[in-house]
């Protein structure tokens, strides 16, 4: 058996696709969402799901360490749980930045804050990161969404740096529009009609399993070798 993997967001979208590959290539797996039923109906071999809100530190520290004592220390941690709640941002309410804040910022450092002291004192180890093309530039109505992920971006980049020299990997993925049903929890409607308008001009977004690839691309390389950061979209995205 593999060594074993970490996915937050596993209950859905890229983090159940990514959970489903790595199972797929022999690696234990612990699954970690707040919907244990949709992460449990996967079947994943060598897996324990836990129902665990990303920003809750006690929660997580308890599902990695049982996570540990079944499978080996944690070689690799994807922090996928994302969302969001696109807004005007004269009228949207306070609460949906916070949760945007809460779940996309502070759920990455989460499961960072766990695992990261420990893979610098074995020298080796993967933390990758889900961003967003949103991380890269702004969009109409994506103000704090986009504020969230230029945040991921800077903080890995930053942690990669720093722990650099103890053999520890820090990675960024960043996918522009992927099918999943990430849009879905957005409150205003026109924005959400405007956004699928938009979306017709590439067609559709990209497959899920095209972000589960590049992670498999960047995960497998020599641990001495860090693919920092891939951008990927549709060709036709702008
Ligand atoms: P989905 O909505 O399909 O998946 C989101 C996942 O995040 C779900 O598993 C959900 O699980 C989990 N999640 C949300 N809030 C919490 C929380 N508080 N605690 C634990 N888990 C949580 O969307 P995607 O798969 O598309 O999104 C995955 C990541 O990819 C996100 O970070 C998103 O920003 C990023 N991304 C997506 C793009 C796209 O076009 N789809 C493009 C670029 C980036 P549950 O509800 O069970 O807790």
């Amino acid at each position: 058996m593999k060594k074993l993997v970490v996915i937050t967001g596993a209950s859905s979208g890229i983090g159940k696709t990514i959970a489903k590959q790595f199972s797929k290539n022999n690696h234990p797996v612990l699954l970690l969402s707040r919907r244990l039923d949709k992460m449990e109906e996967l079947e994943l071999q060598n897996s324990l799901c836990k129902s665990v809100d990303v920003t809750d530190l006690e929660k997580m520290q308890e599902a990695i360490k049982e996570a540990e004592s079944k499978f080996g220390k944690v070689d690799c941690l994807i922090n996928c749980a994302g969302i969001m709640l696109l807004g005007d941002p004269k009228e949207q309410s306070f609460n949906e930045w916070n949760d945007m804040i809460d779940v996309n910022i502070k759920g990455i450092l989460t499961g960072t804050n766990i695992v990261l002291k420990d893979m610098v004192s074995r020298n080796e180890g993967t933390i990758i990161n889900i961003s967003s093309i949103a991380g890269r530039k702004t969009f109409d109505n994506h103000a704090v969404y986009c504020g969230t992920k230029f945040a991921v971006h800077a903080i890995t980049e930053n942690i990669r740096k720093e722990v650099a020299s103890s053999n520890v990997r820090v990675i960024t993925i960043a996918p522009g529009v992927v099918e999943t049903p990430l849009l879905s929890h957005t409150s205003d409607e026109n924005i959400k009609s405007n956004y699928n308008e938009w979306k017709k001009s590439i067609e559709s977004g990209l497959d899920p399993q095209q972000i589960a690839s590049c992670i498999d691309f960047a995960y497998n390389q020599p641990q001495d070798v860090c693919i920092r950061e891939i951008v990927i979209a549709k060709t036709k995205q702008e």
